[in-house]
């Protein structure tokens, strides 16, 4: 089962990259290292992030 998340669903306006992960865990890992680079977060800002809209980020989680 994969994991996918899109950025445009996940709130930003112009971005269309997916995130992809065997496991939420991966998932969301490899959503902080694209948040990194293409975004402008970092490690802590990321995660705080993720602290306010953690669920909100589960629901738009597709399995495929
Ligand atoms: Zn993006």
């Amino acid at each position: 089962m994969t994991l996918s998340l899109n950025c445009k669903d996940a709130g930003d306006p112009v971005c269309t990259h997916t995130m992809y992960g065997d496991t939420e865990e991966e998932l969301l890992e490899n959503a902080k290292k694209h948040g990194i680079e293409v975004h402008g977060y970092t490690e802590e800002s990321f995660k705080e992030e993720m602290a306010k809209n953690l669920e909100d980020f589960r629901k738009l989680i597709k399995t495929a």
